[in-house]
């Protein structure tokens, strides 16, 4: 196999690394500009607060990622996965019935602890349902891993900073620029829906913007939640996020963005703080709100990945796991992530 991946973001890393824990040759070409995977916050959250259940998947993709993150930090030399708590501030009396609800509930005992007593909640924070920790790995910070996977790659000579150009493109061949290749996997993040063999497929991306804050009050090993997050990074920093908005391509941070989050952030907490940074980035999401991975259905050889959405610190390993092993032959893409399901939508083709 000889694999060209299209994007360096936190995809195309992961997938690189199983490749490369299979011996197989791969070369990553980025652009040198990304706009989401350095710019998320990270969280390996394993609850959807909104119905207070647990997220897609994530009793497979915690395990998983557990045993990734620190092997790749073991192989590249550099951290970037910490552990955190979660505290979350309940949003309604209803919010802390669920909540008391799952905590009888076996298959959430991993995930949900006793609400905290008043006297252990800290006095700043907008907690009139009461407040309670979620037990989660923590978060992987973003430029950390960015910029330790980046320098570790090209080091190595896999990674090459330049724009895929499609007009050197010959996919009937498998050649780029004169090249041979046998597999090229597309992981462009929201770019994909620009990409003129996997356009077709449903993406609804989603602006997000965060602030780094600095402030006295917060505890350094503790995320707060509700409607809103609160991060403690390694850089003895908070990240304040995040905000979401469709049918926009431009990633720059906007003056609407920073005031939604400063709204919000008044539901959560009333300790003040200094804003020292403010970003803002696109996350690759999908329609049904599952990843877009797998073969193009007519021009063999051309792959994606993709789709990750909003939570894909969490997703990847698995999905990287999996992908790279479906290449192999050794195992098949999951039904629910697989593009086979627009298949039908958009191609005469039948199912394999
Ligand atoms: C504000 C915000 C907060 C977030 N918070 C969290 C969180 O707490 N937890 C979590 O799990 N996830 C979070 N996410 C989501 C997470 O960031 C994404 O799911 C993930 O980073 C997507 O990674 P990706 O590699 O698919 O895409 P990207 O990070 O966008 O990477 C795509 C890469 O492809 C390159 N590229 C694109 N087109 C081309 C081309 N034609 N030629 C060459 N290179 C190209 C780009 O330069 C880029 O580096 C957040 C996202 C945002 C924006």
């Amino acid at each position: 196999m000889k694999v060209i991946i299209v994007g360096g973001g936190l995809s195309g890393i992961c997938l690189a690394h199983q490749f490369e824990k299979s011996n197989i040759s791969f070369r990553i070409i980025d652009e040198g500009i990304n706009h989401s995977s350095k710019v998320a916050a990270g969280m390996i959250n394993p609850m959807t607060f909104r119905r207070m259940i647990k997220t897609w998947k994530g009793d497979d993709l915690i395990p998983t990622l557990l045993e990734f993150y620190p092997e790749i930090e073991e192989k590249i030399q550099n951290r970037f996965f910490f552990s955190r708590e979660l505290r979350r501030a309940y949003n309604s009396q209803h919010e802390r019935d669920l909540w008391m609800k799952r905590l009888e509930d076996e298959e959430y005992k991993n995930y949900i602890n006793p609400p905290e007593k008043s006297e252990n909640t800290p006095t700043h924070l907008n907690a009139p349902f009461g407040n309670g920790f979620i037990d989660t790995p923590g978060y992987v910070d973003a430029k950390r891993f960015m910029k330790h996977n980046h320098d570790y790659f090209i080091e190595n000579g896999a990674l090459e900073y330049s724009k895929f150009d499609f007009d050197a493109l010959d996919h009937e061949a498998k050649t780029y620029k004169n090249k041979a290749y046998t597999h090229l996997i597309f992981c462009e993040g929201y770019r994909g829906e620009d990409n003129p063999y996997f356009g077709y497929l449903p993406f609804k991306n989603a602006k997000g913007e965060t602030l780094t804050i600095k402030s006295e009050v917060f505890k350094k090993d503790e995320i707060l939640n509700k409607k809103c997050f609160v991060l403690p990074t390694e850089d003895n920093d908070f990240k304040l996020g995040a905000t979401y908005a469709w049918n926009t391509k431009d990633p720059s941070p906007t003056e609407e963005g920073k005031q939604e989050l400063l709204e919000n952030y008044k539901l959560l907490s009333t300790a003040e703080f200094e804003i020292i940074d403010h970003e803002a980035g696109i996350r690759p999401a999908v329609a049904d709100r599952r990843p877009l991975i797998g073969e193009h259905p007519t021009k063999k050889g051309l792959y994606i990945f993709n789709g990750l959405g909003a939570k894909g610190y969490m997703i990847a390993p698995h999905f990287a796991i999996e992908f790279v092993d479906f290449l192999k032959g050794e195992a098949t893409i999951d039904k629910e992530a697989d593009i086979q399901r627009f298949y039908k939508k958009h191609f005469k083709y039948k199912k394999s």
